[in-house]
């Protein structure tokens, strides 16, 4: 199976479609996010210095980012992976690129989830993680509305709002993608490596067109 790099702006769906490969297809997912909120969590400089960035929606240094990233790699290399988050920049962009080419990665592909820019704040600030299991519902959606306010309709646990999902942090967020990240966009296809997907679909669609991207 190829492995995957996803780009999208926040909330796009990235979380999503990575766990349905996880669960499905025995993907193995790095998600830059949930290693940094982890680190956010530490009662230490290093953990209030990051959680302060991400609550205002900026990204963290490299110097931070790339060697827990590169750790995490070489511990699933030889599987299957998706990338999730990273890169989000040309510089890190260009460090994967050196990075798998010294580990002897080729097989990817790097998929441009394309979402109507109306649909994300809503998506943002609609959405809700469950504490234990993580998986995430919309209050503004429905079919992505928990049973029960608050409650996983899985597992029973506490549904929250992620501290950078509020509407602020979002168009932040939004805005630093649009110029940091975008530009990956025409890094990729030069490199003959991008599909585009479209998003503004049912979550099914979206998959098939993903695992249709995959298997090509
Ligand atoms: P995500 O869960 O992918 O939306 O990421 C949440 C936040 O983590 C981002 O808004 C950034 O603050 C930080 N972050 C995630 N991945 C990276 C990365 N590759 N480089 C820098 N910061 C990142």
């Amino acid at each position: 199976m190829k492995n995957l790099i996803l780009i999208a702006p926040p909330a796009a769906g990235k979380g999503t479609i990575s766990s349905y490969l996880v669960e499905n297809m025995g993907y193995q997912h790095i998600s830059t996010g949930d290693i940094l909120r982890n680190v956010a969590k530490e009662d230490s400089e290093r953990g209030h210095f990051v959680s302060g960035l991400m609550k205002e929606g900026k990204f963290i240094g490299d110097d931070i980012i790339l060697p827990l990233f590169k750790e995490e790699l070489l511990k699933i290399k030889n599987q299957s992976f998706i990338l999730d988050g990273f890169p989000r920049t040309i510089v890190q962009a260009d460090y994967l690129t050196d990075l798998f080419q010294e580990i002897g990665i080729d097989d990817y592909v790097v998929i441009q989830l394309e979402i109507d820019s109306s649909l994300l704040l809503k998506r943002a600030t609609g959405r809700r993680v469950c504490t234990s299991c993580k998986a995430t519902y919309n209050v503004y959606f429905d079919g992505f509305k928990p049973k029960v306010e608050n409650v996983c309709d899985q597992c029973g646990g506490d549904l929250i709002q992620r501290e950078d999902d509020t509407e602020e942090t979002f168009k932040n967020r939004y805005e630093v993608y649009r110029s940091e990240t975008e530009p990956l966009i025409a890094y990729y296809e030069a490199k003959g490596k991008l599909k585009k997907v479209n998003a503004n679909v049912t979550e099914e669609e979206i998959l098939e067109n993903v695992k249709r991207c995959l298997n090509d």
